[in-house]
C-alpha cells in the first residue's frame, strides 16, 4: 500500500497530526504504534473491577489553550474534574502546592497567622513563588520557612523521583516548584480542567475514525521502514533510536505502577497523595476520582520511580541536566540535516516533558506551520 503520510507514534502527537492531514488534507495516513493500542502513554482500559486505569501513570488533563479544549472537544464529551494532592509532612496531609492551608495545618496557629501576614505582605495573595527565589528572602523568618517546605516536600520527593539531589538537576525545573500563597486548594489553576468522560482511549478512537487513516499496531518503524511506500513522515519515537544512538543514549527516568485493589468504595480523601518523606514510593493515586464512577471496590497506583534500561522499561521522563541536553543537541543538529520529508515531533523526539495539552498544541502548530503550508505550496507548484 502507498500512503501520502507514514506517521509513527499513535500517541496525543502522533494521533493529532493523523487526524488534521486526514480530515484536513484529505490525504491517506499509516498510523503505526510498536504497541498493542493507541493513545500512548494517556491510553486507559478498565480493569478486572471495571475501574478505568490509565497504563502508563495517572493522566489529569488540564489547559489554559482555548484551541487545544475546543480541538478536543470534537472527540469526547467532559467530565468536570479539579485535581488535588496531598503530601504526608509530619504524619499530615496537606495541601501540595504548599500553600496557605498547608501552613495552618502544619504550625501553631499564632506562627502560621504570623507568616500568612508576612508572606502576603511580601508577595501578595494568589502568587505563587518559586521555592528557591523564597529560600534567599532578607527576612530570616521566611528563610527559614522557605527552608522547611523545601526539605520536607521537595527534598526527599526529587531524591526518590530522580535519584539526584536538586542541585544536580537543571535549576529551572527545580526553582520552578512553587509555595502558593493562596486558599486554593487545587494542583492545577487552568481555565479548563476536566477528564474526557468516557476516557482517553474513546476520545482516541473518535479521533481516529476517518477512511484515511490506517492503524497498524504491534510494528515498529525499523520493521516498517523498507516495506511502506509513503511521500512523507512523522516521527514520534525516541530521537536517538531514528538515528540508531549515533551518540549514544539519550537518559530517561522510568516508573513501575503497582496495581492494589481494595474492597472499599473509597480509600483516599484526594486523587493523589505525594509521600515526600517516607517509603520508597512517590505517591499513591486513586483512580476512582479521576474516573468519577462508583463501584463498591477501589484501585489504587503506587509509583516507584525506577532507572530507565532501554529495550527493557518505559522511557518515562527525560533527565532534566546539562549534559543530557549538550547530548540532545547533538541529534537536534542531526534533526536539522533531514530534508523537508521527515518530521519529528512529540515528548520523545523532542526530548522534553510535554503535558498532554502541549503537546496537541505543539501537533496543531506543525500541522499549520508545516504540513499544511508545504502542501499548498506544492500544489502551487503543480505537484
Ligand atoms: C507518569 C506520567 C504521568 C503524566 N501525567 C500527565 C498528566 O497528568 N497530565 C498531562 O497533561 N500530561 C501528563 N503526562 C504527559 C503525557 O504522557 C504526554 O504529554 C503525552 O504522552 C505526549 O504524547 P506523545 O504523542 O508526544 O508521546 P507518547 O504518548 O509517548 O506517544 C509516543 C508513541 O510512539 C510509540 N513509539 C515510540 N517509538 C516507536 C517506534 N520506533 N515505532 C513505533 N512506535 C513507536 C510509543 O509506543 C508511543 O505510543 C504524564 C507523563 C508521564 C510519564
Amino acid at each position: 500500500m502507498k500512503v501520502d503520510w507514514l506517521i509513527v507514534g499513535a500517541g496525543f502527537t502522533g494521533c493529532t497530526l493523523a487526524e488534521r492531514i486526514a480530515t484536513q488534507l484529505n490525504q491517506k495516513v499509516l498510523l503505526i504504534d510498536r504497541r498493542n493500542h493507541v493513545g500512548g502513554n494517556a491510553y486507559d482500559y478498565h480493569d478486572q473491577n471495571g475501574i478505568l486505569l490509565h497504563k502508563y501513570g495517572p493522566h489529569i488533563f488540564h489547559t489554559n489553550s482555548k484551541k487545544v479544549w475546543d480541538y478536543l472537544s470534537a472527540f469526547t464529551e467532559w467530565r468536570p474534574y479539579h485535581h488535588h494532592v496531598r503530601a504526608v509532612i509530619d504524619g499530615k496531609k496537606v495541601p501540595v502546592p504548599f500553600n496557605l492551608n498547608s501552613l495552618r495545618q502544619l504550625f501553631p496557629p499564632s506562627y502560621a497567622g504570623r507568616m500568612e501576614a508576612a508572606l502576603m505582605a511580601e508577595y501578595g495573595f494568589e502568587v505563587k513563588v518559586p521555592i528557591l527565589k523564597m529560600r534567599e528572602h532578607s527576612n530570616p523568618e521566611l528563610r527559614t520557612l522557605a527552608d522547611f517546605i523545601y526539605k520536607n516536600v521537595f527534598y526527599g520527593y526529587t531524591l526518590k523521583q530522580w535519584e539526584l539531589k536538586p542541585e544536580q538537576l537543571d535549576p529551572l525545573v527545580t526553582g520552578r516548584v512553587p509555595v502558593y500563597i493562596s486558599r486554593d486548594d487545587r494542583y492545577f489553576q487552568d481555565t479548563y480542567q476536566a477528564m474526557p468522560r468516557y476516557g482517553y482511549s474513546a476520545l482516541f478512537h473518535r479521533m481516529l475514525d476517518n477512511r484515511n487513516i490506517r492503524i497498524l499496531l504491534n510494528t515498529t518503524f525499523r520493521e516498517l521502514e523498507d516495506l511502506a511506500r509513503f511521500n512523507r513522515m512523522v516521527y514520534t519515537g525516541p530521537v536517538d533510536d531514528y538515528f540508531n544512538h549515533i551518540h549514544g543514549h539519550l537518559p530517561y527516568r522510568s516508573l513501575r505502577f503497582d496495581l492494589v485493589t481494595a474492597d472499599e468504595e473509597s480509600v483516599q480523601e484526594v486523587g493523589t497523595i505525594n509521600y515526600p518523606n517516607d517509603y520508597d514510593f512517590t505517591r499513591i493515586t486513586e483512580q476512582k476520582h479521576l474516573s468519577g464512577q462508583r463501584l463498591p471496590v477501589s484501585t489504587l497506583v503506587v509509583e516507584y520511580p525506577q532507572r530507565h534500561v532501554p529495550g527493557k522499561t518505559e522511557p518515562y521522563y527525560p533527565i532534566p541536566r546539562e549534559e543530557n541536553y549538550a547530548q540532545y543537541n547533538l541529534y537536534l543538529k542531526e534533526v536539522e540535516k533531514l530534508n523537508g520529508t521527515v518530521l519529528l515531533a512529540g515528548r520523545l523526539a523532542d526530548y522534553k516533558y510535554y503535558n498532554m495539552d502541549q503537546a496537541v498544541a505543539h501537533a496543531l502548530k506543525l500541522f499549520e506551520d508545516c504540513v499544511a503550508r508545504q502542501e499548498t505550496a506544492s500544489r502551487h507548484h503543480g505537484r
